[in-house]
């Protein structure tokens, strides 16, 4: 495992001294003859990730690094890669990835870059492993693809809490978090995550958040959150998302934005209008989304009180959120069996009404698990189809909407699909945004909202993160039955200028990187001693 570096960038100084110098068009030419041979790919149409039009161009890269673009001449020692007819594009950037779970016993990262994704940023939803526990594991097993991490607050909370984290935390308890806050930010993590809809994040108070925003501002880091509510509260969540970029000063991202009870359904255009008046405001807000019209999460999560005995808010969930038929458990672990069974196909066996039969679910996947238990893991998840098409096509046309999978290894098709499909449906089918700018939806609008530098664009300098597709070929196959069937049309991903895929599968190279935040300290608290 390699940390990221600066690279020399021989061939495009020597050019660019050329043209400094105001030498001849024959002394560059000379001095392109003399340059170090790489990986080119030629006659390629390449999407650099801006947002602007294609261009027929040949593409060189050397050492990593994307050293020329143009009208380029092989020479000898070059790995040629004929890019005729086909899309080169910046490698896809995951705002939201679970692909981190299970990466070392699948280090080919199978899952990412079968569907061109070349960096994963994890450490979402409020739960990271610690950053120098996740570097040295990226140091003994080197993997296919790059990693970022957000640091996480759920974690950072157990960490202070323990089992005693049903209740809002004391301003010792706050102190003790900033701090284990700060040596994250400064080991590289890119932000703060938070998961206010789970268990401990849902039992905190905005405060607490804003207090821990503040020093992730304080690192020059961002705020990015599973809010509060993603349906029936979903406008105070929302509100609350706004008030902690606001009062911390924070560049804050919707996670997976959604609109996912059928109240909310037909209301994107609403919730984007004050998404804008907030950024007119000053408020940096942005939003990550996957492409489809159902979550995947746990049974829990569906009831925010955490009442499971609650018969009426359990018919409300199946009438207003989740319907029974739509509701399938991906895994279950007081009996396996029932993975792949709808709840209402449970019902029907078990032959109890709907919502009976949820809370019954619910109360036999927990029902060992003792009440001061500190394990928080999930003992069951479930997809639910909660959302509409129309809603997913009008929140990914905001131009501060980039794409992500919130996908892993098991469980809902977006952990294979994700990024193929928002091209096959938003840009072939539904034709609401160009591919271009799909592509920048992927790359350097990601890059952007995560405060990764120099990679998500084809440009001379960047890291040669590559992608190359054919547009009408690229397919994803993904389903609720074959979660892990591979895209169609991706040719090839390169991560770093090493080949990683090929379309009949891994190559066996990782050269992927731990990509760290600088941790340089931009605002830190004015000093109370005396000078
Ligand atoms: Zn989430």
């Amino acid at each position: 495992m390699k940390f990221v570096q600066n690279k020399p960038f021989y061939v495009f100084c020597l050019v660019c001294i050329g043209l400094m110098t105001g030498c001849a068009t024959e002394d560059i030419r000379q001095a392109t003859m003399r340059r170090q041979a790489g990986t080119l790919f030629e006659h390629a149409t390449v999407i650099d990730g801006s947002g602007a039009n294609r261009q027929l161009q040949d593409v060189l890269i050397v050492d990593g690094v994307i050293a020329q673009i143009g009208d380029i001449a092989a020479i000898a020692g070059d790995r040629r890669i004929d890019a005729e007819g086909l899309i080169l594009a910046p490698g896809f950037i995951d705002t939201h990835s679970h692909h981190d779970r299970g990466l070392t016993e699948q280090p080919h990262a199978t899952a990412a870059v079968s569907q061109g994704v070349t960096t994963i940023i994890v450490g979402q939803d409020g739960t990271s492993v610690m950053i120098d526990e996740l570097k040295k594991s990226l140091a003994t097993v080197p993997v296919a693809v790059n990693v970022a991490t957000y640091a996480g607050h759920g974690s950072i909370r157990t960490a202070v809490m323990g089992t005693d984290y049903k209740r809002t935390a004391t301003p010792q308890e706050v102190a003790a978090m900033v701090a284990l806050l700060e040596k994250e930010m400064a080991s590289g993590a890119l932000g703060l995550s938070t998961g206010l809809e789970y268990d401990p994040g849902i039992y905190c108070d905005t405060e607490e958040v804003i207090a821990l925003a503040k020093t992730t501002a304080n690192y020059g880091g961002r705020y990015i959150s599973h809010i509060r509510s993603e349906d029936r509260a979903f406008a105070q969540a929302i509100e609350e998302l706004l008030l902690i970029g606001r009062q911390a000063k924070i560049p804050v991202q919707i996670s997976h934005i959604k609109l996912a009870i059928t109240d909310l359904w037909g209301q994107a255009d609403r919730i984007l209008e004050r998404l804008n008046a907030a950024r007119k405001e000053g408020i940096d807000v942005t939003a990550d989304i996957y492409p489809y019209t159902y979550w995947e999460s746990t049974l829990t999560v569906l009831f925010p009180d955490r009442d499971f005995h609650d018969l009426d808010e359990a018919k409300y969930v199946l009438d207003k959120i989740a319907p029974a038929d739509g509701l399938t458990l991906t895994s279950y672990q007081a009996d396996p069996s029932l993975a792949g069974k709808t709840v209402a196909e449970i019902a029907t066996e078990r032959k109890i009404p709907e919502a009976e039969t949820l809370l019954q679910l619910i109360h036999d996947a927990y029902k060992d698990r003792p009440a001061d238990s500190d394990d928080m893991s999930s003992q069951e998840s479930v997809m639910g189809v909660s959302m509409t098409e129309p809603d997913i096509a009008t929140l990914i046309t905001w131009e501060h909407t980039n794409i992500c999978s919130d996908g892993g290894i098991e469980g809902h098709p977006r952990g294979y699909g994700a990024f193929p499909r928002a091209i096959c449906k938003y840009v072939k089918e539904m034709a609401v945004v160009s591919l271009e700018e799909m592509i920048h939806k992927m790359t350097s609008l990601s890059a952007g909202h995560t405060g990764i530098k120099n990679r998500g664009m084809i440009k001379p300098g960047y890291a040669s993160d590559l992608v190359l597709f054919d547009y009408d070929r690229i397919k994803d196959n993904a389903s609720i039955e074959e979660h892990d069937a591979l895209a169609s049309g991706i040719v090839g991903v390169w991560v770093n200028g090493e080949r990683v895929w090929e379309e009949t599968g891994p190559t066996g190279a990782y050269p992927g990187v731990f990509i760290e935040k600088s941790s340089i300290m931009i605002s830190a608290e004015p000093s109370t001693t005396r000078q």
